[in-house]
């Protein structure tokens, strides 16, 4: 089916659609009525109860994590060890955007609800792929400067016939579940500042959480909680302290801001609430994890040293109010973008012959931490992958025992593992309690962090407060093929109550993608090299595989309608991965951008359409004129304002223009683009503010000195 036959090309087909879907929805609700619990009677009719009695209808995925305890594990057994061999595509959805697809769909009583890249939403017949509606919330093209990693969605929120979604651009949107009209739409945050929303809402007691992203670019971190029915601030948790010659908005943040030092309010301090958020409905509890502070140098952020509370931290709040309860911090004065805003999963675990309500995370730091969620107290923090930041945790001070690599002071630049892309990130990990492990995916990648020699923050480029040329891989080809050998990934089935791995799964490269688990005794996970994969979950053998055709990130999720299992993951290469880590993001091999959502069944004989073959000529050497100090020039200033998006040392990942190929290099397009925003729409907004117009010459001499540097080298 071409994308033009499967969308609607009028209003009225759409409306039509969507009454017979939402007919045929009512319907089959009414002939299970005598088994369910209640009879949804509009669509995305979902409540606290559906989802606190999420097993009693385990055909649906109503929330991100499936349930309050963000386990995503699915009591569905359809699928299994035994027949997962014969799963076929059942049917693929062709997406209008060309970068990295992030997110968790939603599936309720027959209807996916998902985000794309841009903040789109789709609803979806889930037995057909046939489009109901789309709903685009025309995001400015420009904002995506202020996005540190790539323009993407980690999904809405469905409640009470409501769809939720937050935008790029910071706005809470809700949108009429039968027809994808906006019902109303509030702004989240100050425009004024870089804040931007990638995390997928959650939804408690009529609320809808979310927080923001940002914590590059000098945004102050904060969670805030709305009224799902009418869109008005309920209550809103800053995670760190303001300006202290103003009052404090909570004694929380009077403590905290003892442990600060300077001005760090000037650049708003970070600890953003990027992603992770639960709820606990038993001890009526919210459990946030907040991010690094800005910049990552703890030497330019609070120079006199001190925690920096309540950044890289899990939060507990009571959902309510949004008052503070307690806080346990993974690292204190963070200095590597540790950030502890990975996937926190809520479990009833047994520790050493005593049961324990617990909380786990494994966030960026390699530690993988048992928490006691009734009061926040560190049950056990071992390394889930190689770490040497950090030798342990202690327990008696619950505080990382920091190696002496840690702190970076020397003039060379230290190999500290994990490196900013953390040693596991956004991509969901899961929990079985069948076979009690979690399923985290890792990156082992480090980071070469050196202090620079000065700092000055800057608007339009992310203020890491490191040396950015020194964190650039090497040229030499011995120096980068040692380098490049040592990042790698893998899918690490991890025993919480034993703190150990269960089963390994190697991975040429990082950034594979999230994982579900289910009751048929299986794990499901793509990859970052274009593959989407089954393995038994109780010993990690391998059982099917996919051929994706794109790098797969996203978290899958499997759903039941009219008896038949599906399985669903969104493909689609891109994140900050392949946007910023140039040639190390071709670790899995090269992949494409390919958008799709991609669904499964048992006997499925649907196929992909073939991928068209695009060959990229040769790079070919350009005159160079400029002096070697102005190509250092062009590199210190490439490595910071443009690399983030264009790649390390301008190998471009594949997802955004690689600029060695850019056609301007040899003309005045290039500063039509750079200073007058040519392609302001696109993303590429103008950086006349922060670049002169030799700045811009220097960048483009630096990006032609390395076309020319790699076109030899493929010579050789
Ligand atoms: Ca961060």
């Amino acid at each position: 089916m071409s994308l033009e036959e499967r969308k609607p090309k009028l209003d009225l087909t759409t409306r039509f659609l969507a009454i017979t879907l939402f007919l045929a929805v009512i319907s089959s609700a009414c002939n299970q009525a005598r088994v369910a619990t209640q009879v949804p009677v509009k669509p995305a009719d979902v409540n606290e109860s559906r989802i606190i009695n999420a097993d009693r209808e385990p055909g649906n995925w109503m929330t991100y994590g499936r349930t309050y305890d963000e386990q995503r594990f699915s009591p569905l057994n359809q699928i299994n060890d035994r027949n997962v061999s014969q799963l076929g595509l059942a049917w693929y959805y062709d997406l209008d955007t060309k970068r990295g697809q992030e997110a968790t769909p939603i599936v309720v009583d027959g209807v996916m609800y998902f985000t794309s890249a841009w903040s789109k939403v789709f609803a979806l017949s889930a037995t057909t792929g046939q489009l109901i509606w789309s709903y685009d919330p025309k995001v400015p093209g420009d904002w995506a400067v202020n996005a540190c990693c790539d323009v993407v969605n980690r999904g809405v929120a469905a409640w009470n016939g409501k769809i939720f979604i937050g935008t790029l651009d910071g706005r809470l949107i809700a949108l009429d579940a039968a027809t994808g009209r906006s019902i109303w739409e509030t702004l989240t945050i100050d425009p004024h500042f870089r804040y931007t929303i990638t995390g997928a809402p959650l939804i408690a007691k009529g609320m809808v959480i979310i927080g923001n992203g940002g914590g590059e670019f000098g945004v102050r971190g904060y969670v805030s909680a709305y009224n799902s029915e009418t869109g008005k601030l309920t209550w809103r948790f800053y995670t760190v302290p303001g300006d202290p010659s103003k009052p404090f908005e909570s004694p929380t943040l009077a403590k905290a801001a003892k442990t600060w030092s300077g001005d760090w309010w000037k650049l708003g301090g970070g600890g953003t609430v990027w992603n992770a958020i639960a709820y606990d409905p038993e001890l009526d509890q919210l459990y946030i994890g907040t991010g690094n502070g800005t910049p990552w140098s703890e030497k330019f952020r609070s120079p006199k040293g001190g925690d920096n509370l309540l950044t890289c931290s899990i939060v507990a709040l009571k959902i309510d109010s949004g008052e503070y309860v307690w806080h346990y911090q993974e690292d204190p004065g963070d200095a590597w973008d540790f950030d502890s805003d990975e996937d926190i999963i809520l479990a009833d675990l047994t520790i050493d012959g005593r049961a324990r309500k617990v909380l786990m995370q494994a966030p960026k730091n390699g530690f993988f931490y048992v928490l006691d969620r009734t009061n926040g107290a560190l049950i056990s923090a071992k390394p889930y992958t190689f770490v040497n930041w950090a030798s342990g945790v202690d327990l008696k001070t619950s505080r990382p025992v920091e190696t002496a690599l840690s702190r970076y002071q020397g003039t060379n630049p230290a190999p500290i593992v994990p490196g900013p892309m953390g040693a596991h990130s956004w991509q969901p990990m899961s929990y079985s309690p069948t076979t009690r492990l979690a399923y985290i995916p890792i990156n082992d990648a480090g980071f070469e962090y050196k202090l620079p020699e000065s700092f000055e923050p800057k608007k339009l480029a992310p203020n890491y407060g490191i040396d950015v040329v020194a964190a650039g891989l090497p040229q030499d080809s011995k120096v980068k093929k040692a380098i490049l050998a040592t990042v790698k990934g893998k899918l690490v089935a991890w025993d919480p109550a034993q703190q150990k791995a269960a089963w390994t799964i190697e991975r040429p490269g990082p950034w594979n993608g999230g994982t579900l688990t289910t009751a048929g005794n299986l794990v499901f996970e793509g990859t970052a090299g274009g593959t989407f994969e089954a393995y038994r979950a109780n010993n990690g053998e391998k059982l099917w595989s996919f051929p994706a055709q794109t790098g797969v990130m996203a978290g899958p999720v499997t759903y039941e309608v009219g008896g038949e299992q599906y399985v669903a993951v969104l493909a689609g290469w891109g994140g900050v991965f392949p946007l910023a880590a140039g040639e190390i993001s071709f670790a899995s091999g090269r992949v494409r951008n390919v958008s799709r959502m991609l669904v499964f069944k048992l006997g499925g004989k649907a196929s992909l359409p073939p991928m068209p073959s695009i060959e990229q000529p040769a790079l070919t050497t350009l005159p160079n004129l400029a002096n070697p100090g102005t190509t250092r020039k062009g590199e210190r200033l490439f490595q910071r304002y443009c690399a983030g998006c264009h790649g390390d040392v301008a190998v471009s990942g594949g997802v955004l223009p690689d600029l060695r190929r850019s056609s301007a290099l040899t003309d005045d397009n290039w500063f039509d683009i750079v200073l007058r925003g040519d392609l302001q729409s696109q993303g590429m907004v103008s950086f006349a503010k922060e670049l002169s117009r030799d700045d811009a010459a220097a960048i483009r001499s630096y990006v032609i000195f390395r076309r020319n540097q790699d076109a030899h080298s493929e010579k050789r």
